[in-house]
Parts: C-alpha cells; sequence; structure tokens
C-alpha cells in the first residue's frame, strides 16, 4: 500500500501527476528491484516501452545508443516547430545493496545506488502526463540514456543520431541529490558539474636487491616525489580563483610478500577534475612536464596517458534560469537555488550540453539516514517523483506554450513544500 506523497506543488502538472503516484511510485520500486549496469539495460528499457505505449506516446524508438530508448510526444499544435529533449539515465551500479525493504535489488552486486530508477520514473510520469494533456504547442523528445556511470551513454546516444533524428533546441536533466531537502531545487546559469579525467602514471626505474638499493633505479622514490610534487599544480600553477583538484587515488609498485625486493617499474591512477578547458589544459601540461623531470632526476622515466573521461556539464544561462522559472512555479521562489555551487563530480549529460543548449538540475530529496548517492544504504526518495515529473513537464509546457493557454495554472498560489 502506498500513501499519497507528503510533498506538494503547485499547479495543474502537478496535481495531474500526483493522482497517479502510487502507480509512478510501484513502477520506481520495480525498477529498484532489478538493476542493470550500463548498455545491459534490457529489462528497463522494456519496461521504459511498455509504460510509454501504455500512456499512448506518439513514437517509440528502440535500441538508439545500444539500449537507450526515446518517446515522442506532439502537443496539441506544433506551428512552433519547436523541439525540446528530456534526458533520464536508467543504469545501476556495480555495488551490493544494504537495504532490506522489499524493493531491494534482486540482482546480486548490482544497486540502484545513483537514484537512476527515480529518474526514469519521473520521466515517464512526465509522458504519461503530456500524452493525456498535450497542453504545449511543439514536440516533446523523452530521452532515456543507457550507461551513465562510466559508460559515456549520452556520448553513445548521440553517436548513434539521436540529434540527427530529433534535432531539439534545448535539452533538461536533473538529478536527485540527498544533501538537499526535497521539495528545493537547485542550479546555476553555468557550470554545475566538473571535467572528469583519468590519469595513468608508468614510471620505470631498474629492480633489484632492497639491501643493494645503490645499485637499482627505484621507481618506488621516484614515486613518492611524483605523488608530492603534482600537489603543486593545484597550489602553485592553476591560479586561487580557478577551481582544480588532482588527486593520486592508486598506486602499485612490488610485491608486499617481497620486502628485500626493488621493483623495476610502479604504476600511478588518479583523476583530475576542472571545469575549463583553459585550466585542463594546463593541469595535463604541467602533469607530463612534473613527472617526466622528477622521474628523470632520479634516473627513471615516467610515461603519462591523460584521457579525457566526462566533459564538464556547463549549463546555457537563458535555459538554465528559465528551468529556475518553472522549477518555481512548483515550489516557490525560497526554494529554488539559482546560484547554486557546481560539484566536482561529473556527469556525462554533459555531451548532451556540448551540442545543444539546455541545463541540468538537481532536485533535492532529504538527507534519509545520511546514505549519499552511491551507499549501499541509498535509496531514491519517492516523495518527489510528482514533483520530478511536473517539473520536467512544465519545461515542455512553459518551454512550447499553445498561444491559447493563459498559463493560470502556473500562477497559482504556490504552497510551500514540506517533506
Ligand atoms: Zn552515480
Ligand atoms: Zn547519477
Amino acid at each position: 500500500m502506498i500513501a499519497a506523497p507528503r510533498l506538494q506543488a503547485s499547479g495543474r502538472a502537478f496535481a495531474h501527476i500526483a493522482a497517479f503516484y502510487p502507480e509512478l511510485t510501484a513502477f520506481r520500486r520495480d525498477l529498484h528491484v532489478h538493476p542493470e549496469l550500463g548498455f545491459e539495460e534490457v529489462y528497463t528499457a522494456g519496461r521504459v516501452q511498455e509504460a510509454l505505449r501504455a500512456c499512448g506516446v506518439d513514437e517509440i524508438h528502440a535500441g538508439i545508443g545500444k539500449t537507450g530508448v526515446v518517446g515522442v510526444i506532439r502537443g496539441r499544435s506544433t506551428t512552433s516547430g519547436r523541439m525540446i529533449g528530456l534526458r533520464a539515465d536508467m543504469d545501476a551500479l556495480p555495488m551490493r545493496e544494504d537495504n532490506d525493504f522489499a524493493w531491494r535489488s534482486a540482482n546480486d552486486g548490482l544497486m540502484h545506488g545513483c537514484g537512476h530508477d527515480g529518474h526514469t520514473a519521473m520521466l515517464v510520469g512526465a509522458a504519461r502526463y503530456l500524452a493525456e494533456t498535450r497542453n504545449f504547442d511543439g514536440t516533446a523528445v523523452l530521452i532515456f540514456q543507457p550507461g551513465e556511470e562510466g559508460f559515456a551513454g549520452a556520448r553513445v546516444m548521440i553517436e548513434d543520431g539521436l540529434f540527427d533524428r530529433f534535432p531539439v533546441q534545448s535539452v533538461y536533466a536533473m538529478h536527485n541529490w540527498p544533501g538537499m531537502p526535497a521539495g528545493t531545487v537547485g542550479i546555476n546559469r553555468g557550470a554545475m558539474m566538473a571535467a572528469a579525467d583519468r590519469i595513468t602514471i608508468e614510471i620505470t626505474g631498474k629492480g633489484g636487491h632492497g639491501a643493494h638499493a645503490y645499485l637499482t633505479v627505484d621507481p618506488v622514490v621516484a614515486s613518492a616525489h611524483i605523488i608530492t610534487a603534482v600537489q603543486s599544480i593545484v597550489s602553485r600553477n592553476v591560479r586561487p580563483i580557478d577551481a582544480a583538484v588532482v588527486s593520486i587515488c592508486a598506486m602499485q609498485a612490488g610485491d608486499l610478500g617481497a620486502m628485500s625486493v626493488v621493483p623495476g617499474s610502479a604504476t600511478l591512477v588518479g583523476t583530475v577534475r576542472t571545469f575549463s578547458a583553459r585550466v585542463q589544459a594546463l593541469v595535463e601540461q604541467r602533469l607530463g612536464e612534473l613527472c617526466s623531470s622528477v622521474a628523470a632526476g632520479f634516473g627513471a622515466t615516467a610515461t603519462i596517458r591523460y584521457e579525457r573521461i566526462y566533459p564538464a556539464t556547463i549549463n546555457t544561462a537563458p535555459e538554465a534560469m528559465f528551468a529556475a522559472d518553472v522549477a518555481e512555479s512548483l515550489v516557490g521562489a525560497p526554494n529554488v537555488d539559482r546560484n547554486m555551487e557546481p560539484s566536482m563530480g561529473a556527469e556525462d549529460f554533459s555531451f548532451m550540453l556540448q551540442k545543444k543548449a539546455g541545463a541540468y538540475l538537481r532536485i533535492g530529496q532529504d538527507a534519509r539516514g545520511g546514505a549519499f548517492l552511491h551507499n549501499s544504504r541509498y535509496d531514491f526518495n519517492d516523495d518527489i517523483l510528482p514533483l520530478g515529473a511536473a517539473l520536467h513537464a512544465g519545461l515542455i509546457e512553459q518551454g512550447m506554450p499553445l498561444a491559447t493557454d493563459t498559463s493560470a495554472a502556473f500562477s497559482a498560489t504556490v504552497a510551500p513544500a514540506t517533506a
């Protein structure tokens, strides 16, 4: 038995969607029971298509970017020629779930630890409302994306012709955020998430006996100096008003069972996070210079592989402020942070924002026991399903308004969001 959502918001879209909250919640929990890794979202994509069919959307396109699905809904009128995209990610994480509620993962070693089950359900909720009401002038393109968690599913969908087939003018996505109260929305007019790059540094020396280290070129000592030296990039090369992180997170050298064997090589792996291409290029350049010169100083050699994994997620200002207006119409100005601090985390929606105007929002979902994203006790908060769905719907209705629509429904008195 699923009770009504505890969270209230304004507007006809919210009221309409809140009426089928129990079904939306059941749908979300079913996805939670069946988590799937990136590009393996066969069950999930099947459930999405089934739901879209039941909603009566105009077109369903499966298999875009392997397991991606796109639903198309035309408004009551399409004379505006406008087309707006909404994106939800569908994949889960390779981690064990430590929750014990009825809808815990049934797939051992896999868990919806980032709430993408909720993102998918919110977009399905918007699809149902938009297909039933069609109070907009244009075309809504609902993008159910695979493989956000490290697989660059957004890029794969784009490479598979997503925006050629569905030439949207703008695209929006949202992510639940446990650090924010339910009923609040956060956004800003620029950088929301950082670029995430992977660095792999191979240090090669000359192995030998630990008791006769003077006969070796010790890659462990060279590595230690490299680890320390690269910390000077952020403090001494990057301008203090620019943001950057350089973290060496893994190192491998020698054998733990061999206390007297100096290994011949060592490997360091880490990540670089930046917001601007200029800072990213600077960090990459300094990493190369420091690694090779520090290694050379010890008679060793270092090679660095610098891989750009996800670009920075940068909102376009007009679309971001429009999205903030839509959020305000639902939860009221005090519950919308228009100057949200960016996060050094990363998000592959960035690939879509490299191609299209648009915005990425955060939707609060409460701390709920302090389990942040990717925690084994995390769960998506079903109370925010109608709000997230109504926010998606509002982006369509207010972004492509009908000429005859007075939009009075959006000027209703805003009830305070309570959680
Ligand atoms: Zn995640
Ligand atoms: Zn996520």
